[in-house]
């Protein structure tokens, strides 16, 4: 495969993800790519989205519903999964951590965590 075609689909799943804005997982981006581009198949979609988040290009940001999910923002943020819609948001303002140390964790240095917050959206609380 040449190097162009290769950065042509690098960007095309990249602007997916990012315009989709919902951590949209590999079918998702499939769908979102191919409504324009009909060639492209889902094995080039599924093989860019994992380079990708290897590269650190996108990050992986695990596996909901039976899918990884991909997220274009690279910050360090927290999300909050809503069990009704399966849309993942991102949550602002919020830090357990501050430069690597805990407000409830005294002496301890910490070097990485995890946290997902799960319930419903106001959309789906309506
Ligand atoms: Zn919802
Ligand atoms: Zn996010």
């Amino acid at each position: 495969m040449d190097a162009k075609r290769n950065t042509i689909q690098r960007q095309l799943v990249y602007d997916a993800v990012k315009n989709l804005n919902i951590h949209a997982s590999a079918e998702q981006v499939y769908e979102y790519i191919a409504r324009e581009h009909p060639t492209i198949s889902k094995a080039t979609v599924y093989r860019n989205l994992s380079q990708m988040a290897e590269m650190g290009e996108l990050c992986n940001i695990g596996n909901f519903w039976g899918s990884a999910r991909y997220d274009h923002n690279l910050h360090k943020h927290y999300h909050f999964i809503c069990e009704e819609c399966e849309r993942v948001f991102d949550v602002d303002n919020f830090s357990p951590e501050i430069d690597g140390r805990s407000p409830f964790m005294e002496g301890f240095e910490i070097k990485s965590h995890s946290l997902t917050f799960s319930g419903l959206c106001p959309e789906c609380r309506a």
